[in-house]
């Protein structure tokens, strides 16, 4: 069943900065945008679950709910799609921006997740993405482990800040975050992390860490990252890098650590976030900015605020 959607928030992920200024290996032109709550403007077919009116969270990826894999939890590897199929980039075809008016929701009471009523829009547009993706960074780690000592290598505008307050909201006791930019540092001590500011990624930071998020989006953080995995922990590599990178195989191999990568598979874990955000304990607030217009989308995606830009208009 299908649904039109009218994105009502739309929110930056922080590759759409990237998209913009430098080059990719996706096909232009493509409209841009993968991070948004809607409002259902019409559904073909019947379905008791989803009604027009009805706010829903959109994921970035394009999914049937069916397939081997989309029933493995796994719906960024959709089978019934070509790979990465997804709103924002032409990586499996074209399916849309979600910065666009309307946009067309294959599959749509699978991918699409209810907005509750309490829930602004605003707050869960990153839910589709960046937000489910930091929160499922950390979940399963912290679920199996509660005292993990988590860190977090940040270096974009959201998903390492989005990660500590997830891991915060999930209750992990110790937190460090590591960035090279003083002002998100600032945001992450005051969402309750340990705190390293550095002029460069270390080649490694000192400590036991039993789970290591890797959103630097940079490749001498992506080693430190790895080089900062107890034995035994996890990395989970939550930045998009298009060339191939060099493994320090070596003292990995020294380390015996488990290596996280891939698409994030949001839309079976946004119900959960929905949960936290409506409970007021994972509150995304003080890593967004605006609501701004659409109209000014592509004035603001050229020269972004330091914070995750967030786009709204009103409901019909
Ligand atoms: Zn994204
Ligand atoms: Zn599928």
């Amino acid at each position: 069943m299908d649904a039109l959607v009218r994105p009502i928030a739309s929110a930056a992920c922080d590759l759409d900065r990237r998209l913009v200024v430098s080059p990719s290996p996706f096909e232009t032109p493509f409209a841009l945008g993968h991070e948004a709550v809607g409002e259902i403007v019409d559904l073909a077919g019947d379905d008791s679950a989803l009604r027009v009116g009805q706010r829903v969270v959109i994921p970035w990826h394009i999914s049937c709910g069916t397939c081997d894999n989309c029933r493995r939890g796994l719906p960024g590897a959709c089978a019934s799609v070509p790979r990465l199929a997804s709103y924002g980039t032409s990586a499996g075809g074209l399916w849309g921006g979600l910065f666009d008016e309307l946009v067309r929701v294959p599959w749509a009471q699978h991918n699409l997740t209810p907005l509750p009523p309490s829930v602004e829009p605003f707050l869960a547009a990153s839910a589709a993405d960046n937000l489910t993706d930091a929160f499922q960074a950390v979940r399963p780690t912290l679920a199996a482990q509660p005292d993990a000592e988590v860190l977090v290598v940040g270096g974009t505008a959201s998903l390492g800040l989005l990660t500590v307050l997830s891991a915060i909201a999930l209750g992990a006791a110790n937190v460090t975050y590591l960035d090279v930019d003083e002002g998100r540092c600032a945001k992450a001590a005051a969402a309750g992390a340990t705190v390293v500011t550095a002029g460069e990624y270390p080649d490694r930071l000192d400590g036991s860490f039993d789970l290591v998020v890797e959103a630097s989006a940079s490749t001498a953080g992506f080693r430190c990252a790895l080089m900062s995995t107890r034995p035994g922990g996890t990395c989970v590599v939550r930045s998009v890098y298009f060339a191939e990178l060099r493994l320090p195989y070596f003292a990995l191999y020294g380390t015996g650590i488990n290596l996280v990568v891939g698409p994030p598979h949001a839309g079976p874990h946004v119900p959960d976030v929905l949960k936290l955000i409506d409970a007021g304990t994972l509150d995304p607030s003080p890593i967004l900015s605006g609501p701004f217009s659409y109209d000014d989308a592509v004035e603001i995606l050229l020269d972004p605020p330091s914070a995750k830009p967030v786009f709204t208009r009103s409901e019909r």
